[in-house]
């Protein structure tokens, strides 16, 4: 990222951010301010991020039919995180070098840069053009995708639009900014704090954690440590306890018929990168693909 980019990255954080305190003003909260943030929120970060950037574009690891797609993937650009050919680029360059040299947030070089430092200071494993072309050769094949790099701004200033014609002053600050916030950090934990804090099930070459408070706020994606022994998992909370709401959704989407090519670790490929004190909990029933 240029020097231009970097800094207009960071005021727009700084600005997001300091557009966010207006929810302290009571004339700016009621109970539908809350109600409109968890619905956008969730669409936003969890059906656009979580699903669709991360589990569907990035590792494959389920496929939604592709007008579903393309809709999570509007969501996920609305995230305001990089359109989905950067942001699928940059993450899996994460797991190609994750806590490496080349890693372009390595908890390596401590807490803040991999929660959020990395995105506006001096990087030089963040992704060049070319690297991005290279990494998401799939996604840069799609128009559609290449179109949504030019877009992120312009649909979020619509989208700013149509809240303040709905419901005022209140509705921007809840339904963009707010939620902004809300999912930043939701995302940022996963690469900072399971990257530091909780336990490993799972030998991997890098520093990933399972970490339950962040699988809940992020929707399952705290279960770093297992999915990065498996990063091609639909399913990211492993053992009985690990609850992983993104998994339910992959499930229900199934059921529905709208998902398919669903891919989960087999018991055997599991016990093979545990630990040696981990007992298994695979169920035999889950060993399969979908
Ligand atoms: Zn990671
Ligand atoms: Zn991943």
């Amino acid at each position: 990222m240029n020097r231009l980019a970097r800094y207009g990255t960071g005021t727009g954080l700084a600005l997001i951010h300091i557009g966010a305190l207006a929810a302290f003003l009571p004339a700016l909260f009621s109970l539908s301010d809350v109600i409109l943030l968890a619905i956008a929120a969730y669409c936003t970060g969890v059906l656009g991020v979580t699903l669709c950037y991360h589990r569907v574009l990035t590792h494959r690891s389920v496929r939604l039919r592709k007008p579903l797609e393309y809709l999570f993937a509007l969501f996920g650009t609305l995230a305001l995180q990089g359109d989905p050919i950067r942001w699928v680029a940059v993450h899996r360059k994460h797991h190609a070098h994750a806590d490496h040299d080349g890693d372009p947030h390595s908890i390596e070089l401590g807490f803040k840069w991999a929660h959020v430092d990395w995105l506006y200071r001096q990087n030089v494993a963040y992704p060049t053009a070319d690297e991005i072309a290279r990494y998401a050769p799939d996604l840069y094949a799609e128009p559609f995708y290449r179109a949504l790099a030019f877009l992120a701004l312009p649909l979020q200033a619509v989208l700013a639009a149509a809240l303040f014609l709905a419901g005022g002053w209140a509705w921007v600050v809840w339904g963009v900014f707010v939620r902004l916030v809300v999912s930043y950090h939701s995302t940022w934990l996963v690469n900072s704090a399971a990257h530091m804090l909780g336990y490993r099930t799972y030998r991997t070459t890098d520093r990933s954690t399972n970490c339950w408070w962040v699988a809940l706020l992020s929707f399952g994606e705290g279960w770093h440590n297992n999915h990065h022994a498996f990063p091609f998992s639909a399913r990211h909370g492993l053992r009985w306890f690990e609850v992983d709401m993104t998994w339910w959704h992959v499930r229900a989407l199934a059921l529905l018929g709208l998902a398919d090519r669903i891919r989960i670790p087999t018991a055997v490929m599991r016990r093979r990168l545990a630990y040696a004190n981990v007992r298994s909990f695979a169920n035999p029933a889950d060993g399969n693909v979908y």
